[in-house]
């Protein structure tokens, strides 16, 4: 299935860009906080960044990849990330498929219409695709 992927491509075109995640890792779509949500221009930066599910740090730049693994193999990556991070609590086990199913859908949903390649930014609930820049 297509997926998003830490990248470097095109790190540091935009201000306040970031990247603290493996090149190459699976990402998620995080959770925003309300900072973010309500000034987004003075917030924390987490509103224009993915997670990666295996540093647990984020990114402002994702690449579409289409990789050799089923929706089954990126549910249990998410499962196992989000255990990990705290998110799939004990107290809440009845709702962990749900959450898991919810979180490979968002990104499934996303990089599914888009080629390999192409650099996606996100702004809160928004996401831009742009074409990967021309080799040089
Ligand atoms: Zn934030």
């Amino acid at each position: 299935m297509k997926v998003l992927v830490a990248t470097s491509s095109t790190q540091g075109d935009v201000d306040g860009d970031y990247s603290f995640c493996v090149p190459g890792e699976i990402l998620w779509i995080t959770m925003v906080c309300d900072t973010d949500r309500l000034y987004p221009e003075k917030g924390c930066g987490c509103g224009r960044g993915f997670g990666g599910l295996t540093s647990h740090r984020a990114t402002t730049t994702a690449e579409v990849a289409d990789l050799d693994i089923t929706e089954a193999d990126m549910g249990l990556a998410v499962r196992t990330s989000l255990t990990d991070q705290g998110w799939l609590a004990p107290e809440i086990a009845e709702m962990h498929d749900e959450i898991v199913a919810e979180t490979v859908e968002l990104v499934r949903a996303l990089a599914e219409p888009l080629p390999e390649g192409t650099i996606v930014r996100r702004r809160l609930d928004e996401f831009h695709a742009f074409a990967p820049p021309a080799a040089p």
